[in-house]
């Protein structure tokens, strides 16, 4: 049976691991925290008491760890992934790092001879649970080909975007473009409520008009058109502030050094950061609303 070892079991990594769990994979689970292997263990993942553990006779090493420092250090540090796989096994690590970060770590996984892709994830812990992630997925086709079984359990979308850090290049760009739409479709519905339009009206017209944007139609910030969003249960829980903050930073960081232009995308960075400083990182993206209301 195919072993798969699986690094990294917080928010969104339990839900992974148990659907490949529940798929029937062997699935050797290692995390830090050893609260999230027990939960590992009791959605049908074998725990283990560390990375060299999990990874030994594993086919494949699937990875959720916060940032590109905790990739590269449990992938290539002392006692880390690469020390005890064996030779040639694919590393897929989904988490969201820097394209540098990501391409660092393909660097130095194919000059130790292992496949490795970049797999960042579209779609917040219910997606990681319910197995309908969005996976953006850079690295050499061969090795695309090789994970595409496994995040096909994970995910109901898996995209391949190219070359190595492909897959963290559209993940950034994509949420870049969330967080400033986020801000402007906030902004349109203050400013109707303030010059008289109630929200429902305002989205009914802006819905079906040039203003339509997923912000707006699957995300309202506004409550009321939207059941499903944060929106209707005081922007909690939901996309938290402070994790759009760190990819915007990630997205401005690569574009300072690819010198791309991105005024509107340190705008958001700037609104997100003061939230975040204010002590509001936990409320959901959306709850720039409540700002713009005069309500934080
Ligand atoms: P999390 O903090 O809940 O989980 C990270 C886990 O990694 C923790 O359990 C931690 O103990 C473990 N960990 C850290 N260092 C480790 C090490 N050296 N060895 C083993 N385990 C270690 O974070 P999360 O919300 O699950 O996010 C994980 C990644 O997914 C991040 O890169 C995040 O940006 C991305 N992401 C999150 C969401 C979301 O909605 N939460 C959505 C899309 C993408």
């Amino acid at each position: 049976m195919t072993q798969i070892a699986f690094i990294g079991l917080g928010n969104m990594g339990s839900g992974m691991c148990a659907n490949l769990a529940k798929a029937g994979y062997d699935v050797r689970a290692f995390d830090l925290n050893p609260d999230a292997v027990k939960k590992a263990e009791a959605s049908g993942a074998k725990g283990a008491p560390s990375v060299a553990d999990a990874v030994r006779e594993a086919d494949v090493v699937v990875s959720m760890l916060p940032a590109g420092k905790h990739v590269l250090s449990v992938y290539f540090g002392d006692d880390g992934v690469a020390a005890h796989a064996g030779p040639g096994k694919l590393f897929l690590d989904c988490s969201t790092i820097s394209v540098e970060d990501a391409r660092e770590a393909a660097g130095k996984a194919q000059a130790a001879g292992f496949p490795m892709v970049d797999a960042p994830v579209s779609g917040g812990t219910a997606a990681a649970d319910a197995g309908t992630l969005t996976f953006m997925v850079g690295g050499p086709k061969e090795a695309f080909d090789k994970a595409k079984p496994f995040l096909d359990v994970m995910g109901k979308n898996v995209f391949h975007a190219g070359a190595a850090g492909n897959g963290q290049v559209a993940k950034i760009a994509n949420n870049m473009l969330l967080g400033i739409s986020m801000i402007g479709t906030c902004e349109a519905f203050n400013l109707a409520a303030k010059l008289g339009l109630d929200a429902q009206t305002f989205f009914d017209i802006s819905s079906t008009a040039s203003g339509q944007c997923w912000s707006m139609t699957s995300y309202c910030p506004a409550p009321g058109p939207v059941p499903t969003a944060p929106s209707n249960r005081d922007y909690q829980p939901g996309f938290a502030i402070a994790m759009m903050l760190k990819d915007l930073k990630l997205a401005l960081a690569s574009a300072q050094g690819a010198d791309a232009e991105t005024p509107l995308g340190q705008l958001a960075e700037e609104i997100y950061a003061k939230l975040d400083d204010d002590g509001h990182g936990g409320l959901d993206f959306s709850g720039v609303m409540k700002r713009l209301q005069g309500a934080l």
